[in-house]
């Protein structure tokens, strides 16, 4: 296996701490595994985007000496890959249209809660649209065992979740018109020929979601490595959207060391005086803690 890893940052804003982290993690593993690390700039979430961060936590990524092997991907140039995924699932009979509205679906969700069922979409328009007009395009998810997906996380362990009990029928196309990140992320990574995916324990809970959509696609399944994300006083995930700041590109090697000492690596100092000598001793001690053998 040649193993190839990669960061997928929305460009919601700079690089902030805990995508710093993020990166770090997927870098560290790629290196320690003598693999090949890609950027992929996740930028299909139109409303999301702020224009120029892309270019910014590109080059910030370069100032603190995380050199990607291919030249980045931008989703928002593939849109016709995902248009071929959905018509690949739509020969298959994999997905339906839904013409359910927000205010719809939380009501439905409201009144199974009250009986102490299920929160997940509730199917409503698997039998058909009953006349209301189509918005979003949803994948069906299967009924019984066959809808629990198992998988063994590096860091995190064993995960389970029920697709049908949890998540229910998900959506690809958003009723906005964008690509859903589950699709767009499963034909990226498959086009890629990801092996292995390192980002924050923050996307843990859609990993069993990518995981069915690759058996439907009929790609293969990464490795998965979920890091502990990066909270605020609040004990919220540091995000753009809450304030965290930009890095300080002037001090590449601070934010590392803190990024590092995040992720529980024992550098033995913290006196690397170059960005090399700070990922020599960074890398090895990611290779012992998670045990990897190049
Ligand atoms: N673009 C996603 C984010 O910034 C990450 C997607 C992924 O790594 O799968 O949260």
């Amino acid at each position: 296996m040649t193993y190839r890893g990669r960061f997928a940052p929305s460009p919601s804003g700079p690089l902030h701490f805990g995508s710093l982290v993020s990166a770090l993690a997927s870098w560290l593993d790629a290196r320690a595994h003598r693999g090949a690390w890609l950027v992929r700039i996740e930028d299909i979430d139109g409303p999301r985007t702020v224009p120029g961060a892309a270019e910014d936590i590109l080059a910030t990524l370069e100032r603190f000496g995380m050199h990607a092997d291919e030249p980045p991907v931008w989703q928002s140039q593939r849109t016709a890959r995902y248009q071929q995924a959905l018509d690949q699932l739509q020969s298959a009979r994999l997905v339906y249209p839904c013409g359910c509205t927000r205010k719809e679906i939380a009501d439905s969700l409201l009144h199974a809660h009250a009986r102490n069922t299920t929160l997940a979409y509730p199917g409503t328009c698997r039998a058909g649209l009953h006349g209301k007009p189509a918005r979003a395009w949803r994948l069906r998810v299967p009924d019984g065992d066959a809808a629990v997906i198992t998988f063994d996380d590096r860091w995190q362990g064993r995960q389970t979740q029920n697709l049908a009990t949890e998540v229910g029928d998900f959506v690809l196309r958003r009723a906005d018109d964008q690509w859903a990140y589950q699709l767009a992320v499963v034909v990226d990574d498959a086009d890629a020929d990801i092996t292995h995916i390192v980002r924050g324990a923050d996307l843990m809970d859609s990993t069993a979601r990518q995981i069915y959509l690759q058996h439907c696609l009929g790609v293969a399944t990464p490795r998965y490595l979920h890091v502990p994300v990066v909270t605020n006083e609040h004990g919220e995930k540091l995000s753009k959207q809450n304030g965290a700041t930009a890095l300080d590109s002037d001090k590449p090697l601070e934010a590392l060391f803190a990024a590092a000492r995040h992720l529980g690596l024992e550098l033995g100092s913290e006196t690397a005086t170059s960005l090399e000598q700070f990922y020599g001793s960074a890398t090895a001690a990611w290779a012992k803690r998670m045990k990897v053998r190049a």
